[in-house]
């Protein structure tokens, strides 16, 4: 064990909806907790422009904006938040261990809430020409594509929501589906179908992404006829789902064949006192509201694992 090994009651990992409501219940349990970023503070939320759907917001709330409110009531009650990546992690003994960029934390309890990165198509071109016309967040990367055309790859609730936030932008957005019904929720199937920057494209593959310096055309399949075509667009957004980012814990904890971590109704993993929230453990739903409220279930088991076990061990 390192001498500079930071020792907390309650390590977080992960500071999404999840992470940080879990944090502002550890804190206002007096856990002092601290909370490892990873990459993307904030969470996948902090990628949304506009968040309609959590309640408290009538006029919906920005992504950043609710990751930052989210951060700040967390900090109020104590929580530690640290910009700093976790590598690895040993469950063989406890505290439990975790190694990260800035060094070591030994925890008595961790939640685990490092959520899910969108899914690529795994086509030719696609990754040589990411950040050249090829995206997977609207927000991020929308404002590039003033007054160019613009494809968006999928068929559910990101796809639509975020084809509708690129109309700012774009001059045209063209939505191509691999079939002909939408996993989107009716009210955003309906603002799509009505807004007049927008076309669909459906029945129908991206197979290649074309261009040298930057995206220049994308190759399409449709999928019924099996003919070929050329699309000359500036700009493609994929999103097409997620997969949870879990590889750390692999062959550690029980997960699905999916990746995701198994968590019981109490936020418990297979491991005593290592409890899981938000995407990384949710296939069903992947909400905001969702992963805030898992993240505060486990806060809210960890207090209890924790005191269970320091009234195991004081004196009768
Ligand atoms: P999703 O619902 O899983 O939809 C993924 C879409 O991509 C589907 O239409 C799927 O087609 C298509 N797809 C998957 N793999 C593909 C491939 N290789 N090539 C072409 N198309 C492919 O994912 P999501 O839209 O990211 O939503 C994830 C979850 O977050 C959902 O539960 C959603 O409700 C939620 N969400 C909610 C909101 C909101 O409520 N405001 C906003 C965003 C996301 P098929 O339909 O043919 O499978």
């Amino acid at each position: 064990m390192s001498d500079s090994a930071k020792h907390v009651k309650v390590l977080i990992l992960g500071a999404g909806p999840a992470g940080l409501s879990a944090a502002l219940y550890a804190a206002r349990a007096e856990l002092e907790p601290i909370v490892l970023t990873g990459m993307q503070l904030g969470g996948q939320a902090a990628l949304t422009h506009t968040i309609e759907n959590y309640p408290g917001f009538p006029e919906g709330v920005g992504g950043i904006q609710l990751g930052e409110l989210f951060q700040k009531q967390a900090e109020r009650f104590g929580a530690k938040v640290e910009f700093d990546l976790a590598q690895a992690v040993d469950f063989s003994q406890r505290p439990y261990k975790v190694t990260a960029d800035s060094g070591e934390y030994l925890a008595d309890s961790l939640i685990l809430a490092t959520g899910a990165n969108p899914l690529h198509l795994e086509i030719p071109g696609e990754e040589e020409l990411t950040g050249r016309g090829v995206s997977y967040c609207a927000t991020c990367d929308g404002w590039f594509f003033k007054d160019k055309k613009v494809v968006i790859v999928g068929g559910g609730d990101s796809a639509f929501e975020e084809a509708l936030f690129i109309t700012r932008y774009a001059s045209s957005v063209t939505l191509i589906h691999r079939r002909e019904e939408f996993r989107a929720s009716v009210l955003l199937q309906k603002r799509a179908k009505e807004h007049p920057k927008m076309n669909f494209i459906l029945n129908t593959v991206v197979t290649e992404v074309v261009g040298k310096e930057k995206l220049e055309a994308l190759k399409l399949k449709d999928v019924k006829t099996g003919a070929e075509s050329t699309f000359e667009t500036d700009g493609l957004f994929i999103f097409i789902g997620h997969a949870p980012n879990s590889q750390m814990f692999k062959s550690k904890l029980e997960m699905s064949e999916l990746g995701y971590v198994k968590v019981n109704d109490k936020m418990e993993t297979s491991v005593p006192g290592v409890f899981a929230a938000g995407e990384i453990a949710d296939p069903t739903f992947r909400q905001v509201v969702t992963s805030a409220g898992m993240g505060a279930a486990a806060a809210i088991q960890a207090t209890r694992f924790l005191e269970a076990e320091e009234s195991a061990h004081s004196p009768a």
